[in-house]
Formats: structure tokens, C-alpha cells, sequence
């Protein structure tokens, strides 16, 4: 419940609801406390969708439901729908079934170098930011023995973002794997598949790819011009 003078908080953060996309503002720190500071949402999303100055500002239209703010918060403030928890938790339990290494990789990452997609443990995102540790630890739990996400474009990305909050989120999952004792490697990779070159080195495949791939989209090529996501949210 939204305590008396911090509604207008509460009502700005709702503004992000969507059929696709849960926001609880009363979850929210910023609500619930009147000397809480937490700037978390702000600080990791990436298209500017939240941004908190003197006040907290919400601009709906630049939601690109990408995930990061529901990793970011401490509080459980948002929840993307499409894809849920509960779809990436079934599709990493089937991709386990199928492997014991589990790859996590995003969707450009995927376009850029189809051959991923023959990784029986291969799980999309559309951002490893989107991780988190239940997700992680439930990859272990269902059967994984190395739990790899594969960060190759992350650096040039414009949810770069998202690769320093997946690190936090790694670093915390190898914390709770010792204190649970469960055995597993949990880690980056910039390889496309075990045993490939790191994808930096892969300058032919990617301008291959980038030649084909829609307007607008991040390649090499395009390093000097403006960053543009390569997402259908048109950042
Ligand atoms: S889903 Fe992504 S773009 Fe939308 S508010 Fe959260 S972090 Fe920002
Ligand atoms: S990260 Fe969560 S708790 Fe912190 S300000 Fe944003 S919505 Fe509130």
C-alpha cells in the first residue's frame, strides 16, 4: 500500500504498466520510506525509460520491456510478462534436460551467429541483464554443470548496461552455489560455441551477417556513425 505524500511516486512508476508488463510501486523503497535513495531502476535502464533526478520521471513510450530494471530493483517492483520468469525458468530447465552446459545468449548475439543455435543448451534473452540469481541457480538445480553467458557483443551494445548488472549477478550466484554447496561453473564466454574462436576475432562472419541484417542494426561498419539499437523499440 502507497504510504500518504509519496503517491505521486507511486502513480508515476505505474504509468509503466502495460498488458505486457506488471509494475507494484508499492513495492518500491522510494514509496514505502521516506529517507530511502535507491536509484537502481534509473541507474540500469537503458533506453531512459525511468530517470530520477530531483523527482522521479517515467516516459512509457521508451519502455522497451527489455527486463533490466526487473534484475535491477531490490524490491520486485516490475515484471515483464513475454518473456516471465517462469518462461525463461521452463526453457532453461528443457535446455538442461538436453545438456549440461546451459548458454545463455541474446537475441543479437543469436542474428549475428546463427551457428549458436545448434547448442542443445542454448537459452534467448534479449538481455543477459535480464538474469538473475534464481535464474542462475535454477539453471544448477536442473542439471546444468556450466552455466555460460555469452557476452561477445555485449561491449558495444547499447544495453551494455546489462553486461555490468549480469556480472553482479554472476558473482552473487557463485556466492549462494558455495554456501548451498552445489557444484557448477557459472561465467562469461565471448565464445559463440564451445571451442570457437572469441567472437571479436570473428570479423568475417559478422560483417557477413551485418551485411544482411536489417537497417539499423549494430555492426562494425558502424562504429563511427550513431549507436542505434538494433531492437524493433527503435532506440
Ligand atoms: S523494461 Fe527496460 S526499458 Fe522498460 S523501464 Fe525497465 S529497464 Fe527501462
Ligand atoms: S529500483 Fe525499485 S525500489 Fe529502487 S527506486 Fe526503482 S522501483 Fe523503487
Amino acid at each position: 500500500m502507497a504510504v500518504r505524500g509519496f503517491q505521486p511516486w507511486a502513480d508515476e512508476l505505474a504509468a509503466l504498466q502495460t498488458d505486457n508488463f506488471e509494475v507494484h510501486p508499492e513495492q518500491c523503497v522510494r514509496v514505502r520510506h521516506r529517507q530511502a535513495r535507491c536509484t537502481r531502476c534509473a541507474d540500469f535502464c537503458p533506453t531512459g525509460a525511468i530517470q530520477i533526478g530531483t523527482a522521479l520521471k517515467v516516459v512509457p513510450l521508451r519502455c522497451a520491456q527489455c527486463g533490466l530494471c526487473l534484475a535491477a530493483c531490490p524490491t520486485g517492483v516490475f515484471g515483464p510478462k513475454r518473456p516471465g520468469d517462469a518462461d525463461i525458468m521452463a526453457g532453461l530447465e528443457r535446455a538442461a534436460q538436453r545438456s549440461e552446459q546451459v548458454v545463455f545468449a541474446c537475441s543479437l548475439l543469436l542474428r549475428k551467429h546463427r551457428r549458436m543455435r545448434s547448442h542443445p543448451g542454448l537459452v534467448e534473452l534479449d538481455c543477459l541483464g535480464r538474469l538473475h540469481e534464481s535464474l542462475l541457480v535454477g539453471a544448477v538445480a536442473a542439471g546444468a554443470r556450466d552455466v555460460v553467458l555469452s557476452d561477445g557483443l555485449c561491449e558495444r551494445c547499447t544495453y551494455e548496461v546489462g553486461r555490468k548488472l549480469a556480472n553482479d549477478r554472476v558473482a552473487t550466484t557463485r556466492t549462494l552455489l558455495d554456501a548451498l554447496g552445489m557444484e557448477a561453473a557459472v561465467r562469461f564466454s565471448e565464445q559463440a560455441l564451445p571451442g570457437m574462436p572469441a567472437l571479436q576475432d570473428r570479423g568475417t562472419e559478422r560483417a557477413a551477417a551485418s551485411a544482411t541484417g536489417p537497417a539499423g542494426s549494430w555492426s562494425r561498419g558502424q562504429a563511427d556513425g550513431p549507436r542505434r539499437c538494433p531492437r524493433l523499440c527503435g532506440i
